[in-house]
């Protein structure tokens, strides 16, 4: 369980940008955490994750408090994070070595350490890929083995940044399906995304402006919550346009039934 205790921060230059969050996230849980650019979402990241301390509050991580020194090297066993770009995650011409070069950073003196890299690209689709140079690969890929490198550390909750900002649509396809999988092998997931989408696969939405949750809802009540994706100009996929001019029509169809078909079955019902 992640818990996030009254947490405000300030970057050296006197730029408060997070600002009194509370915030829980439990096991298995999948939070989309939507918002402006600027907002303070990859802060909270960095946050979440150990990179920052808070200035003033505590996040609690699997039970290690983040301003733990002693426990730097067990917090990351517990917290892996996927960057938007990821050709700055890469460092060496082999994409064994590089996921290798990860586990051994984190002192993961595991005999099995082959079988757990095999493991970790199976999961991404990539095991062919072992022995290639990743600066080779498509931008999709390069992600793809990007998350590999996190899943190889066993981390049990995974921060992902706005992951496919830089790729095309079959790369980002290729993340959902992953992501989704993880979900259900029981991660816990946090992901940054202004994309419907990626909103879409979550289980609950946090909203952040100005540095502040302003918004915290649960996916099977984004209906209700229209109003906050539009501000953040987020596209709504046409089906879920369709269910809110129903709504306006006291039609209730809940988006948990939104399969095409379900919908139509329903609606000729009607
Ligand atoms: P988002 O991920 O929502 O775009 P960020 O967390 O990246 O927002 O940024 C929040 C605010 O913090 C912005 O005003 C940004 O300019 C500022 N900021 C980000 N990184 C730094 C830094 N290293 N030093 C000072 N200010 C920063």
């Amino acid at each position: 369980m992640i818990e996030i205790n009254d947490v405000s921060y300030k970057y050296k230059n006197g730029n408060e940008v997070l600002k009194n969050i509370n915030l829980k996230i439990n096991d298995g849980e999948f939070v989309a955490i939507i918002g402006k650019n600027g907002s303070g979402k990859s802060t909270l990241t960095k946050i979440i994750s150990g990179l920052e301390k808070p200035t003033k509050g505590e996040v609690i991580v699997n039970g290690i408090n983040t301003k733990n020194k002693k426990e730097t090297i067990n917090l990351r066993k517990n917290v892996g994070i996927v960057f938007q770009n990821p050709e700055n995650q890469i460092i060496f011409n082999r994409v064994y070595d590089d996921i290798e070069f990860g586990m051994k950073n984190l002192c993961a003196n595991i005999e099995n350490r082959e079988e757990v890299i095999h493991d970790a690209l199976k999961k991404v689709g990539m095991e062919e890929y072992i022995k290639k140079d990743p600066f080779e690969l498509s931008l999709g890929q390069k992600q793809r083995i990007a998350i590999a490198g996190v899943l190889a550390l066993n981390t049990k909750i995974i921060v992902l940044d706005e992951p496919t900002t830089m790729l095309d649509p079959e790369g980002k396809k290729a993340i959902y399906e992953i992501v989704k999988k993880l979900k259900e092998q029981g991660y816990t997931i946090i992901y940054i995304t202004n994309v419907i989408d990626e909103i879409l696969l979550a289980d609950r939405v946090i909203a952040i402006k100005n540095g502040q949750i302003q918004k915290e809802f649960l996916k099977k009540d984004i209906l209700k919550n229209l109003d906050t994706l539009k501000s953040l100009n987020i596209e709504l996929p046409v089906i879920v346009q369709i269910l809110e001019k129903l709504k306006q029509k006291n039609i209730n169809i809940e988006l948990e039934e939104f399969t095409i078909d379900e919908l139509v079955e329903k609606l000729s019902m009607n």
